[in-house]
């Protein structure tokens, strides 16, 4: 039995644990060593009986001289101890833990941590912490961690597995990094840290077992992009693509486009030229702020695909937002003779002869029969899984692979989570977009911004989207129940003149297709959307943005939302609601007001919300940390420039290869 033990192979509780461990994210043996707590209760002070006082956080050590249960009217039940030691007694009290006198007996040595209360002129423990005294105190009398639970599994319980754990493998942890690495970064042995981020004897002791876990789980996280971004490279030879016999051709498709590329998309159009034309495949993400343009760039490299002989596939997350590609495609690439088609599990189209193929993920489906693929593009990647992404990689030949993404990650975040991609950031708006100007709506003020509303589309000739309240992660019956209903009242109560449309994601794709067709030609005045049909969208006489329950959102939705207007050159509006009275969310919802780049929202989104309700489980592809923070920068960079180092002499290092190597933590590392 060895740290990579399998916890179903473990047996016993374990085995019949395993489902509920799995969802704390524990498959294995080593997984409970990486379960960090995420705080501790201080029951460090240890009181003789006769010096506590009421309302303090103590522990006690003592004999039992009297305990039982005692049942009360209802079923309820008590439990009772008198505990001593040699400077008096006082009594203790649990509720409803009618096992607690199976545990601890009369005579028994315990330990009990907990709250000190004072009743009718007695002080008494409520509900204490307790174990029996056997050498070092695991539950009370210390610095006691607290870890995530899930149902039948408690922190005591974690607690006491690391315990065991840690005692029975203790050879099993063996320090991988190098000397000079953890010299140089002031950092603590392997062992040490894993003992004291759990059992600590002080706070600073957590601190250095933190900041050691947290430089190596970033160190690794960019050691292994860094491994795979040069395996990549040693694949074999994709066909290369021809781009000056083409010149000419390239030449007048960018001409025709409806409008001049930025120079931002000139430069991304380079890069990813000089990729296609080396003999490895391209593995480029486009990062860029919504609206910023990232299609056509895409498209320009399809087109090339095309002249060369080879098909592409355009994935996109939603069955909406490739109706929309599929009809954008259509317009620039039909012209130069080119076929495109599409595929969402509901809609399947001329899929026999095509050079470009656009869909959700159904295009992975194994129906479809490249003949030639050789280009990728993936959409909104971060929508997707790791697996998907690998799916589709794996239908040609070496493709090149271009991943786009509108979730504006930092860009050292960025660099941290797609070590083994390059990076391209398309860093300016299309010329003449103006600020979307945003307001924080409160309640009193609604029936105004109605108005206004109705005033601003009707003189200006414009069209405005509201997104509906927003109340699951996914698109569940709820959401869009709640959605109609809100649909209904808007159309009936507050826009009776309008033209209004009602747009879910349970909608048959025929109907959606209708709706935002309809919306693009303008014949309908308000498209009201649920939250999760918003992403990629562009309609760009659309200029106003309504979002209710604003609150509910973290900043980079706000933003992706937002990005939803402010597609022409016509002054567009974002309005916030909420209802709510926190200041944290006001706070938060104003900084709307005054900042328009997507990338600094996510930064303070970072900051206010934390990564885990960012990055947390509705996002796929971003491996979640366990420890260290991704707005810890400056570790981000320095594990960084330690990666690059090391990598170069990676042979001198066994302990470290073999540890890149190890399955744990090819898991965290994002693709
Ligand atoms: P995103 O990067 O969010 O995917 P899109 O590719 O949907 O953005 O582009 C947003 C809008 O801007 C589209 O209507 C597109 O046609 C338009 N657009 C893209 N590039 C330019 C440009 N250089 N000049 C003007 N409009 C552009
Ligand atoms: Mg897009």
């Amino acid at each position: 039995m060895d740290l990579n033990t399998p916890v179903e192979k473990l047996g016993g509780i374990y085995k019949k644990y395993a489902g509920r461990l799995e969802k704390l994210g524990i498959k294995k043996l080593e997984d409970f060593l990486y379960h960090i707590p995420f705080r501790y209760e201080d029951y460090s002070l240890i009181s003789k009986i006769d010096k506590v006082q009421p309302e303090e956080t103590v522990t006690i050590q003592g004999e039992i001289v009297e305990i039982k249960n005692e049942y009360t009217r209802r079923w309820r039940n008590i439990q009772k101890a008198k505990i001593q030691d040699d400077t008096g007694h006082i009594d203790s009290i649990w509720f409803n833990q009618p096992f607690i006198p199976r545990i601890i007996k009369k005579g028994d040595h315990v330990s009990l941590s907990g709250k000190v209360k004072e009743s009718l002129g007695k002080k008494i423990l409520e509900s204490p912490e307790y174990e029996v005294l056997n050498g070092k105190t695991l539950h009370t009398g210390r610095l006691v961690p607290i870890y995530n639970e899930t149902r039948g599994i408690s922190s005591k319980w974690i607690r006491k597995q690391v315990d065991k754990i840690i005692k029975e493998n203790r050879q099993d942890l063996e320090e991988y990094l190098p000397k000079e690495i953890l010299r140089k970064n002031s950092l603590i042995g392997l062992r040490t840290a894993i003992k004291n981020v759990h059992f600590p004897n002080s706070l600073s002791e957590v601190r250095e077992a933190r900041e050691r876990l947290s430089f190596d789980e970033l160190f690794f996280l960019q050691l292994i992009g860094i491994v795979k971004r040069e395996d990549w490279k040693k694949k074999s030879p994709v066909s290369v693509f021809q781009i000056y016999k083409f010149k000419d051709r390239i030449e007048n498709f960018l001409e025709k486009l409806p409008f001049e590329l930025t120079n931002s998309q000139k430069k991304a159009v380079e890069e990813i030229l000089k990729d296609l034309q080396s003999k490895k495949p391209m593995n480029r993400l486009l990062e860029g702020d919504v609206g910023s343009g990232k299609t056509v760039v895409a498209t320009i490299a399809m087109y090339i695909a095309c002249l060369n002989g080879f098909q592409s596939v355009f994935m996109a997350p939603t069955e909406i937002l490739s109706l929309q590609h599929f009809k954008t495609l259509n317009d620039l690439l039909v012209p130069f003779g080119i076929k495109v088609a599409m595929i969402t599990s509901s809609l399947k189209k001329n899929l026999d002869n095509f050079d470009v193929l656009v869909g959700t993920h159904a295009v992975l489906s194994g129906r479809i029969n490249f003949k030639k693929l050789g280009f990728i593009v993936i959409d909104e990647q971060q929508r997707f899984g790791v697996r998907q992404r690998s799916q589709l990689r794996n239908k040609g030949n070496s493709p090149h692979l271009l991943t786009m993404t509108a979730t504006p990650i930092p860009r050292t975040v960025a660099l941290t989570l797609y070590g083994d991609l390059d990076v391209t950031f398309l860093s300016e708006m299309p010329h003449g977009r103006k600020i979307v100007k945003t307001w924080h709506v409160p309640e009193e003020k609604r029936q105004n911004a109605y108005s206004w509303i109705e005033k601003e589309l009707k003189s200006n000739k414009t069209q405005a989207f509201i997104i509906c309240p927003f109340i699951e992660e996914s698109e569940t019956m709820t959401t869009v129940k709640a959605a109609t209903k809100e649909f209904e009242r808007l159309k009936k109560h507050v826009f009776p003149n309008l033209k209004l449309e009602l747009l879910h994601g349970k909608l048959k794709s025929k109907e959606k297709d209708k709706i935002l067709d309809g919306f693009k030609k303008r014949k309908v005045d308000i498209l009201v959307a649920t939250p999760v049909v918003e992403v990629g969208i562009d309609i760009p006489n659309a200029t106003v943005m309504l979002i209710e329950t604003s609150g509910r959102f973290g900043l980079s939705q706000l933003h992706q939302l937002r990005g939803r207007v402010g597609r022409s050159d016509k002054q567009s509006y974002c309005l916030l609601f909420t209802d709510s009275k926190n200041e944290k969310t006001l706070k938060r919802l104003k900084s709307m007001e005054s900042i328009h780049v997507g990338a600094i929202l996510a930064e303070l989104d970072l900051k206010l919300r934390g990564p885990g309700e960012i990055y947390g489980t509705s996002q796929h592809g971003m491996p979640m940390l366990k420890i260290a923070s991704f707005s810890d920068f400056s570790l981000i960079e320095k594990t960084k420039r330690q990666a690059e180092n090391i990598f170069r002499d990676l042979k001198n290092y066994p302990e470290l290869s073999k540890k890149i190597k190890s399955e744990n933590l090819s898991n965290i590392s994002p693709d």
